[in-house]
C-alpha cells in the first residue's frame, strides 16, 4: 500500500492527467508555440512533411545519411545528442555545412522521468551554450528546436517548462518508424515493418527516425514514398514557417 504521505490528492491526480493529455490534444492555433508543449504535426497549407533523425550513436550511419540526402537533394532536421556530437565534431560540422538543421536533443540523453527540473534544464542548456557553439558554431545559429529523449518525456510537465524557458519549439512527431523495437537492425523483414509505419504519412507530418542501420537503409525508400504521395520533405523550420495561421486568417480586413 502507498504510505499516506506519498498519496496524491484526487485533484492533483486529475490536474496531472489534464496537463498531460492537454499537451497532446490542444490544437496549434489555440496555444502559444513557445509554451513548451510538444508539436506532433503541423497544419500546413503546403504539401510538406519533415523527416527528423535522432541521436547519432553510429557515425557511419550519419555518413550514409549525408550521402542519401545529397543524392535526393533534400534537407532534414536532425537531433544529435550533444555528448555524441563532441566525439565527432568534423562529421557534425559537415552535417551543418550541408544545410541540415540541427536541434537540441540534450547533452547526455538524460531520462527526464528520473531527473529533477534543474537537472533537465542543465542538460538542455549545455547543448545550446556549450556543445552546439563549440562543435558547430558560426555561421550556423542554434535553430531553437528541442526534442526530448524517450517516448514519454514530452508529456512531462517539468520538461515542457524547461523548453518554454529556453524559448525552443518542442518538436515531437506523429509518425515513428519504431526501428528501435527491432534493435535498429537492417533486414528485409524489418524494412517492411518500418515501411508499413510510413504508409500513414500525410501532409504536415513530423516523422522520427534514428541514426541506426535500419532507418538509414529505409531513408531512400521513405523519401521515394513521400514523393509518390505528392509530398515534399523539408526541414522542420520550413514546415513550421508554412503552418496555417488560423487566428490571422479569421481577422477581417
Ligand atoms: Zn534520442
Amino acid at each position: 500500500m502507498i504510505p499516506p504521505k506519498e498519496r496524491i490528492s484526487r485533484r492533483k491526480f486529475f490536474k496531472y492527467c489534464f496537463e498531460a493529455t492537454e499537451a497532446l490534444l490542444l490544437p496549434d492555433f489555440l496555444r502559444s508555440p513557445f509554451d513548451g508543449r510538444p508539436i506532433l504535426q503541423v497544419e500546413t497549407t503546403k504539401p510538406y512533411v519533415a523527416v527528423t533523425i535522432d541521436d547519432g550513436v553510429f557515425p557511419k550511419e550519419v555518413e550514409r545519411f549525408l550521402s542519401t540526402a545529397a543524392e535526393y537533394k533534400t534537407k532534414c532536421t536532425v537531433f544529435p545528442v550533444g555528448g555524441l556530437m563532441r566525439k565527432n565534431p568534423s562529421l557534425w560540422r559537415e552535417v551543418a555545412s550541408a544545410d541540415h538543421e540541427i536541434g537540441n536533443h540534450s547533452h547526455s540523453h538524460l531520462n527526464v522521468s528520473e531527473s529533477t527540473k534543474a537537472a533537465i534544464l542543465r542538460d538542455f542548456s549545455i547543448f545550446e551554450t556549450e556543445d552546439y557553439p563549440e562543435v558547430i558554431g558560426s555561421p550556423f545559429p542554434v535553430p531553437g528546436l528541442a526534442r526530448v529523449p524517450y517516448a514519454l518525456g514530452p508529456i512531462n510537465v517539468d520538461v515542457q517548462k524547461v523548453i518554454a524557458s529556453l524559448q525552443d519549439l518542442h518538436v515531437h512527431w506523429r509518425i515513428d518508424s519504431y526501428s528501435w523495437k527491432k534493435g535498429g537492425q537492417d533486414s528485409n523483414e524489418n524494412l517492411a515493418y518500418v515501411m508499413a509505419r510510413m504508409a500513414q504519412i500525410r501532409q504536415g507530418d513530423i516523422i522520427i527516425l534514428h541514426f541506426n542501420p535500419l532507418d538509414i537503409t529505409a531513408l531512400p525508400y521513405i523519401l521515394d514514398l513521400i514523393t509518390a504521395k505528392g509530398l515534399e520533405n523539408v526541414t522542420f523550420s520550413t514546415l513550421w514557417h508554412h503552418r496555417r495561421q488560423i487566428m490571422k486568417k479569421r481577422t477581417r480586413p
